[in-house]
């Protein structure tokens, strides 16, 4: 029953979270300074029960109350899924999630830490998608939220984990090498004709998450992986043989899903 209940209402946390990084989306690339959210055609200012995620866009048909103009896909996806990869945080965080009882408030500052940066990834994920390209100052902010949750994360080590030896900050340098060192360079070497100037800062939070060469590969792999499976059929599709790809979707998938299955990865590998 508390399962149901959590999963619930990490669900409603995440729609809410997809909610507003989607807003911040048409917010960075209108230059928009406005506090309210407002319909993109006719400036109708969104009231509050316009704004309920998910709800308010089934009920209105994912159209403007006021100008019945259609507001788009992006807005409900991303409500959808923030919901639907928050919920599946609480399942799936390593070693569990807890609230309650003796917690480390390390632990707490890496949830929150983690929440955040899945919300400017709904951002990142919107705009890539969308325009090819990925805002500089939010990747930047990105990667402060990186910085701190590894921060956070050495704290825990040090002070409840096991205690941290060299060894964790060879694993760090190395997931920074294999991830954004290595699309730094191809997008270096290759003008950034394979790699956007946006992709290797992206790896550079994903990579201090992580904080393992392991984890860091199987991120790398797992994005080419993901990108060949949906890119090759609607390159061949169109009959594009220059599609510019937006990368930063598959970066941000395959980082959850290693991030969610990285005790499962580590015993595979052996450490
Ligand atoms: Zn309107």
């Amino acid at each position: 029953m508390l399962d149901i209940c959590m999963t619930l209402l990490f669900f409603a946390v995440g729609a809410i979270l997809g909610s507003f990084g989607c807003c911040q989306v048409w917010r960075i690339r209108n230059g928009d300074k406005s506090k309210r959210s407002h319909c993109l055609h006719c400036k109708y200012r969104l009231k509050w029960y316009d704004n309920v995620p998910i709800l308010s866009w089934l009920l209105l048909g994912g159209k403007c109350r006021k100008c019945h103009k259609k507001i788009g896909y992006a807005e409900i996806l991303s409500e959808f899924f923030g919901g639907v990869v928050f919920a599946l945080s609480y399942w799936l965080w390593p070693g569990g999630l807890s609230f309650v009882g003796d917690v480390s408030v390390f632990a707490l500052m890496k949830f929150g830490l983690y929440s955040l940066l899945l919300t400017i990834f709904v951002i990142l994920f919107v705009y890539d998608a969308k325009w090819k390209e990925m805002p500089t100052s939010v990747l930047w902010g990105a990667c402060g939220v990186g910085v701190a949750y590894c921060f956070a994360d050495f704290l825990e080590r040090a002070t409840v984990g096991g205690g941290v030896v060299a060894g964790d900050f060879i694993e760090l340098l190395g997931a920074i090498g294999v991830l954004p060192g290595f699309y730094f360079l191809m997008y270096r070497v290759s003008d950034e004709k394979w790699v956007g100037g946006g992709d290797w800062i992206l790896c550079l939070p994903i990579a201090l998450v992580l904080g393992n060469i392991w984890l860091a590969l199987f991120a790398l792999f797992g994005s080419n992986l993901l990108g060949s499976f949906v890119m090759v059929p609607l390159a061949s599709a169109k009959k594009k043989k220059k599609m510019k790809i937006p990368f930063g979707p598959f970066l941000i998938v395959a980082f959850l899903l290693v991030f969610w299955a990285q005790d499962w990865i580590m015993e595979f590998v052996g450490l």
